[in-house]
């Protein structure tokens, strides 16, 4: 979970891309070459054709709120609450999710079909992935 002050993630060699690619501003998810969709969470095997051709690639970084929720609880000392919990859609592949906090508006502001994008927030050596609305509209 990424909750403020919550553990963070643990790196390993197929989620290391996805937790450090902020350090450069990048979105990376893991896809596969050989059917060209998107996994996430990154994994070794491509669950679609079980290539083991994955590598991880540079996303947009922008989505839709697909749902969410608001937490009021305070599951350590220090977390602040409340927050809102996201599944974010990225917009190469709706069947990608990412669990995330939204950021950067009200808390009442979170809505389904939201357009939102990327940003990060550097934890030690984990650039958490957070979204924030994204500025543009008219689409
Ligand atoms: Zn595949």
């Amino acid at each position: 979970m990424l909750a403020n002050d919550a553990p963070l993630p643990v790196l390993t060699p197929e989620t290391t891309p996805f937790w450090t690619g902020g350090e450069d501003g990048a979105l990376m998810i893991a896809r596969c070459s050989a059917c060209t969709r998107y996994v996430h969470p990154p994994q070794p095997i491509c669950p679609h054709c079980l290539s083991r051709e994955i590598a991880p690639v540079r996303v947009s970084g922008r989505g839709t709120v697909a749902s969410f929720t608001v937490n009021h609880q305070r599951w350590l000392p220090d977390m602040r609450v409340p927050f809102v919990i996201a599944l974010i859609e990225l917009e190469e592949q709706p069947d990608i999710r990412i669990t995330t906090n939204l950021v950067n508006q009200p808390i009442e502001a979170a809505a389904i079909g939201q357009r939102v994008r990327v940003l990060f927030e550097r934890h030690e050596d984990i650039w958490l992935p957070l979204f924030e609305p994204d500025g543009e509209t008219g689409e």
